[in-house]
């Protein structure tokens, strides 16, 4: 299994070095030269068996051999044993011909576990094996920092440190980082707003002595490992649901595009897929793409559901890939294009195949309440605001005789002001959670200052 960048000008991979790479050299995303496909007969034989057999199943044919069958297995068994449900990913029924895939069951509540989860181990695996290590440092708003930091505690060949903006995260998603006090764990009070952080990080990374001393690296959203990681579940429900006898859509609640490219990607290795519906908050650029052919850059809104409030999404580059027939010069003279005019236009006719297979819904924060208190009424079911939005998007664009699976990517108790305001109810965070607000915690103040956190960085990574 060899991967090539979507810009066609890095050097091609296997998949341990795409897993440590991340972003190509060219400045593309890798994405496997072809797509291994299931068979009708393989798809019809994942019936039955555990979450975590069907994932090592999907994703065996994308590791190319470099990892031992029995390894891959032994750590997609560790990933989500942990999950706080039995199914991992559970599929609920809303109404005749609308379920809820439950994608919320991991340690921080959010999606992103089921592929952080698995990301953490296979760094660590591999790593270990060349005998390195790697210092991950990130920045976060609250979200991905808490998943980052579950994926990489107590890893052997990792340290992690996250920079985040002090005093303006939300004290549920500070003590997620926080209260993990693992001796490889380095959380950072900037005192600065998460742009700040962010910039703190990029100069990490542009300082190249610092980044080769430190072996600095990310498990950001665009690692290959990730989309792979996320297409399994939607192997998991079209099964249940009568994969591959009967065809299955999907709704996506999406930000940075890599939960919904996951899904196309299941759909390019043969699961009978019959259309995807994806919803954005106000931040719409890819509502607007999908709906009218008008990807053009607005700026930021902070919104009710704070995960999707990105304009350029990262992962969409691979879908812009396949739109042009997978040429890599192509792709990179469009992404440029798109980066000096703030607009992407890619002509009529792969305009036209992308919308055929994903329809958007675009809705604003008043929509978004209105959803949660709607479903709540009709069906008791409590969804955070990202999935609601997802929920929405299924509703709008229903295919009739097929059933549609909306994706929920947050447990309501990770944002209860919301769903409070929506409906009144206040969700509480599962038992395993209940003692959060009582936990120890441990952050570092410094200021917004790339000495001091450079300094910091390097004392806490073993990696120098
Ligand atoms: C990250 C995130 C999303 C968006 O997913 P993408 O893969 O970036 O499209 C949606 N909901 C929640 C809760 C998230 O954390």
């Amino acid at each position: 299994m060899r991967y090539v960048s979507t810009r066609g000008a890095a050097p091609v991979l296997g998949f341990a070095d795409v897993l440590l790479a991340g972003l190509a050299r060219d400045g593309g995303l890798y994405v496997p030269e072809t797509v291994p496909t299931l068979s009708h007969d393989d798809i019809r034989d994942l019936r039955g068996r555990p979450y975590a057999e069907v994932a090592t199943r999907v994703m065996l044919p994308f590791l190319g051999g470099e990892i031992a069958e029995d390894d891959f297995a032994g750590l997609v068994a560790d990933a989500y044993e942990g999950f706080g449900h039995r199914a991992v990913t559970p599929l609920r029924q809303l109404d005749s011909d609308l379920w809820l895939l439950e994608l919320f069951h991991g340690p921080t509540l959010a999606f992103k576990d089921v592929a952080l989860q698995l990301l953490g181990r296979l760094f660590d695996h591999v790593l270990t094996k060349r005998g390195e290590r790697v210092t991950i440092v990130g920045a976060t708003s609250g979200d991905t920092g808490a998943a980052a930091i579950e994926a990489c505690r107590d890893r052997a060949s990792i340290d992690i440190v996250i920079l985040h903006p002090k005093g303006r995260v939300s004290e549920v998603q500070r003590r997620q980082m926080t209260t993990v006090l693992s001796p490889n764990v380095h959380n950072v009070a900037v005192e600065g707003t998460f742009d700040d952080c962010q910039d703190l990080v990029k100069a990490m990374f542009n300082d190249a002595a610092f980044r080769d001393e430190m072996r600095l690296s990310a498990v950001n959203s665009i690692n290959w490992a990730r989309i792979m990681a996320q297409a399994a579940y939607y192997v998991y429900a079209a099964v249940q649901l009568g994969a591959p006898e009967r065809e299955v859509a999907f709704a996506v609640p999406t930000g940075n595009f890599g939960n919904v490219y996951a899904g196309y990607l299941a759909r390019q290795m043969g699961l009978p897929i019959a259309g995807f519906a994806i919803g954005t908050n106000e931040n719409d650029i890819l509502a607007r793409f999908f709906g009218a052919d008008d990807m053009s850059v607005r700026p930021v809104k902070p919104t009710l559901s704070p995960s999707m409030d990105i304009q350029v999404s990262s992962n969409f580059e691979r879908l812009l890939f396949d739109l042009y027939d997978r040429d890599g010069r192509a792709t990179a003279e469009a992404m440029t294009a798109f980066r000096e005019t703030g607009r992407l236009g890619v002509g009529e006719n792969r305009w036209r195949a992308a919308a055929d297979l994903i329809k958007s819904t675009g809705i604003d924060d008043v929509g978004t309440l209105e959803v949660i208190a709607a479903e709540q009424a009709e069906t008791g079911e409590l969804l955070d605001p990202h999935s609601a939005i997802g929920v929405a998007a299924a509703r709008e664009h229903r295919i009739a005789g097929v059933p549609t699976v909306a994706l929920a990517t947050a447990h309501p108790a990770k944002f209860p002001d919301a769903v409070q305001r929506a409906c009144g109810i206040r969700p509480e965070l599962p038992k395993r959670l209940a003692d959060l607000l009582q936990r120890e915690e441990r952050a570092t103040p410094l200021p917004n200052d790339l000495a001091a956190v450079q300094a910091f960085v390097r004392g806490a990574a073993r990696a120098g």
